[in-house]
């Protein structure tokens, strides 16, 4: 029986008063990669934190990963049991180096030595990290190649999902496109790629199997690539229309300093 990597049911989750997510249903495919596709303040990286576990919400609904619920699991559980998530401003970590980081990494999912040692080197020449295996993680890297050692480390670690918050986001034309190979490579791995994106540039070279938009807390609309063509035409005022969804009914979030960081946006500790 083929078995869904992950699927979400009526998934809400609300801080507060405040309801984000209002019941996100999908349901992705080994070996597939989904965008999700909206304006700012729709949802899309609550939904990323909700998936990864972060703490602060109130969560109803289900999250199945490979058949496992993942309701009420910690963000290191669900790591180990196949959910990782990329940065999307990666730190440096003085006096760390890659490679250390990545045999502690595995030896924390249980990965043996020999294992890990036979996956970093053979990661590391398919994604170009050779190179900086012994330096400091992330000490000196250009914006894309942080992205690209983001994505290497992803691989050693083999996940079942991944998900990436906005990964294209500040990188230029060319970083973008090997970030995308990054992605393809994963994807035939047989790896489910969960795809954030604002824009849809990324999916010029990274084909996402599927696209969905979402728009105050809902996926309002799925289907192929050409939702994305759709949207770089008329924005998301033409999506709502087609949809009979009010264009601005709803005020337009306010930006705060803090939309800037949305792996972390908000502190809850
Ligand atoms: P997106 O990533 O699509 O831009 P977010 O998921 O970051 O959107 O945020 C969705 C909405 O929920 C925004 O209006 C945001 O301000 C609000 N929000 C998200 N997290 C919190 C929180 N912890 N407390 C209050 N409001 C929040
Ligand atoms: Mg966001």
């Amino acid at each position: 029986m083929e078995r869904t990597a992950l699927r979400l049911e009526g998934l809400e989750a609300s801080v507060g008063d405040l309801e984000i997510l209002k019941g996100v249903d999908m349901s992705l495919p080994y070996g597939e990669v989904h965008a999700i596709m909206g304006p700012n303040g729709s949802g899309k990286s609550t939904l990323c934190h909700v998936l990864t576990g972060k703490s602060g919400y109130r969560v109803s609904g289900s999250v199945l990963m490979d058949g496992l619920a993942l309701a009420g699991m910690a963000v290191d559980e669900r790591a180990r049991a196949g959910l990782l998530q990329a940065f999307q401003y990666p730190v440096e970590v003085p006096g760390l180096g890659l490679g250390v980081l990545m045999e502690e990494a595995a030896d924390s999912l249980g990965i043996t030595e020999e294992e890990a040692g036979a996956r970093i080197a053979s990661e590391a020449r398919r994604f170009g990290m050779e190179p900086f295996l012994d330096r400091a993680v992330n000490r000196d890297l250009s914006g894309g190649e942080k992205k690209r050692s983001e994505i290497f480390q992803m691989a050693v670690l083999a996940p079942k999902v991944v998900v990436l918050d906005e990964i294209d986001s500040g990188l230029d034309i060319d970083t973008v496109r090997e970030v995308a190979q990054a992605v393809s490579e994963m994807r035939s791995d047989g790896t489910a790629v969960l795809m954030i994106t604002h824009y849809s540039r990324i999916l010029d070279y990274v084909k996402p199997d599927r696209v969905h938009i979402m728009i105050g807390g809902r996926i309002v609309d799925s289907g192929g690539p050409e939702l994305a063509d759709e949207l770089e035409e008329g924005g998301y005022d033409a999506v709502r229309s087609r949809l009979g969804l009010a264009v601005h009914a709803t005020p337009r979030p306010e930006s705060k300093v803090s939309d800037l960081f949305t792996d972390t946006p908000f502190d809850f500790d």
